[in-house]
């Protein structure tokens, strides 16, 4: 089965499509990653996402629409295959449904993460890390034993990332929010969309993830 995994910033999308990958033994597609991949290998289209990357830009749909095509054409994607992080509006989302015609494949569901605003905020600002051992906490989920302590090492110097504030975590949720509320409408039409509750542990998102699949895989 094929699948595109919608979700914020903070949603656990990520986890879950390794989680998932792993378990179905699909691969996972994701944008960041490929753009990566391509800029390393110096390919064409890499260069091409470069030249944008480099002067702070976007890179263009058409760009990341090409290397995401050159992924599910040139990669091991027979037993299926997980897009995470990508489509990210209308026009992607449109260009995947002729690629995938193309090649006769197609998207069997598309889940949408859900995570109430404010959660995901504290999930992201409040994200701090151990300077030392790179154990990661948080001040509202996860807080250390002993205040100013490393559980790990005892360290006592922790870092926060700085694009990790509060302002800036609800200015990239609202960015989020504006080109990805018009996707789920779009995929809602098709009766491709199901929604996941992912407030709650890994384990548990994972746990209804794969019941939800085996149910739509019997219908
Ligand atoms: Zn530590």
């Amino acid at each position: 089965m094929n699948f595109v995994f919608l979700g914020a910033p903070g949603s656990g999308k990520g986890t879950q499509a390794a989680m998932l990958a792993e378990k179905l033994k699909i691969k996972t597609i994701s944008t960041g990653e490929a753009l990566r991949k391509e800029v390393l290998l110096q390919s064409e289209i890499g260069k091409d996402a470069k030249s944008y990357m480099d002067s702070g830009q976007l890179v263009p749909d058409n760009v990341v629409v090409g290397i995401i095509k050159k992924q599910l054409t040139e990669g091991d994607c027979d037993t299926g295959f997980i897009l995470d992080g990508f489509p990210r509006n209308i026009k992607q989302a449109e260009d995947l449904g002729e690629m995938l015609l193309l090649i006769g494949k197609k998207i069997d569901i598309v889940f949408d993460f859900q995570v109430a605003e404010e959660v995901l905020i504290k999930r992201i600002a409040g994200r701090f890390s151990c300077k030392n051992c790179s154990a990661v906490y948080n001040r509202y989920f996860k807080v250390l034993k002993k205040e100013g302590i490393c559980d790990e090492c005892r360290s006592n110097q922790f870092d926060s990332r700085s694009d990790d504030n509060e302002v800036t975590v609800i200015n990239r949720l609202k960015v989020y929010h504006n080109s990805t509320a018009p996707l789920i409408e779009y995929y809602k039409k098709i009766h491709l969309l199901l929604p996941i509750d992912a407030v709650k542990s890994a384990p548990l998102v994972f746990e209804e993830l794969v019941g939800t699949i085996r149910k739509a895989s019997i219908q």
